[in-house]
C-alpha cells in the first residue's frame, strides 16, 4: 500500500534492492522494489559459506553479519589443568580448599565463556535485523535502512 517508505532516500529512486535479495542473487538483474522484503523476527539463520569466487563483489559486500564464537573453553581447560596440579599438590594439606580452588575458577570460567558468547549472540542478532532492513539503489550507490513497518 505505501510504496513510498521502498525508494532510496538520497536520489528518490525506486531502484533498490535488500541485502539480502543481492546476497542471494549474486547479482541484481531485477529491479522490482517489492522483492525481497522479508521482514521477520526469526533469528535462527544458519546461512552458508560462499566461497570467493562466484559472488559478485555488490553481493559481498552486501553480506550478513557473521556470528562470532568466543572460544573461551580453552582458557578453561588450561586453567584446569594448572589448577588441578596445584590442587593435587595442596590437596595433602587442605583436601576441601584445593578441590574449591579447582571447581571454583573452573565454573567461573565457563560461565564467563557462556555470558560473553551469550552477549555476542545478541549483538549478533541486533546486526543480523539491520541486515535484513538494509538496501542498496542502484542508481547512486546509496546504502541505507528501511524501519520496518510499524502496525
Ligand atoms: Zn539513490
Amino acid at each position: 500500500m505505501n510504496g513510498n517508505r521502498f525508494k532510496c532516500p538520497k536520489c528518490g529512486s525506486e531502484n533498490i534492492q535488500s541485502y539480502e535479495t543481492i546476497y542471494a542473487g549474486g547479482r541484481a538483474t531485477q529491479t522490482s522494489t517489492t522483492d525481497g522484503i522479508s521482514i521477520g523476527s526469526d533469528f535462527s539463520v544458519g546461512h552458508a559459506n560462499t566461497s570467493g569466487s562466484s559472488i559478485t563483489h555488490l553481493a559481498q559486500t552486501c553480506a550478513p553479519p557473521v556470528r562470532e564464537i568466543y572460544r573461551g573453553y580453552f582458557a578453561c581447560i588450561f586453567y584446569g589443568i594448572l589448577a588441578s596440579i596445584l590442587g593435587a599438590i595442596f590437596f595433602a594439606i587442605h583436601p576441601i580448599a584445593s578441590v574449591i580452588g579447582v571447581f571454583v575458577p573452573l565454573y567461573k570460567c565457563a560461565k564467563r565463556v557462556k555470558r560473553v558468547n551469550a552477549e555476542r549472540y545478541l549483538e549478533f542478532a541486533q546486526s543480523y535485523k539491520q541486515w535484513q532492513h538494509s538496501y542498496y539503489c542502484h542508481r547512486c550507490g546509496n546504502r541505507f535502512i528501511i524501519k520496518e513497518e510499524e502496525s
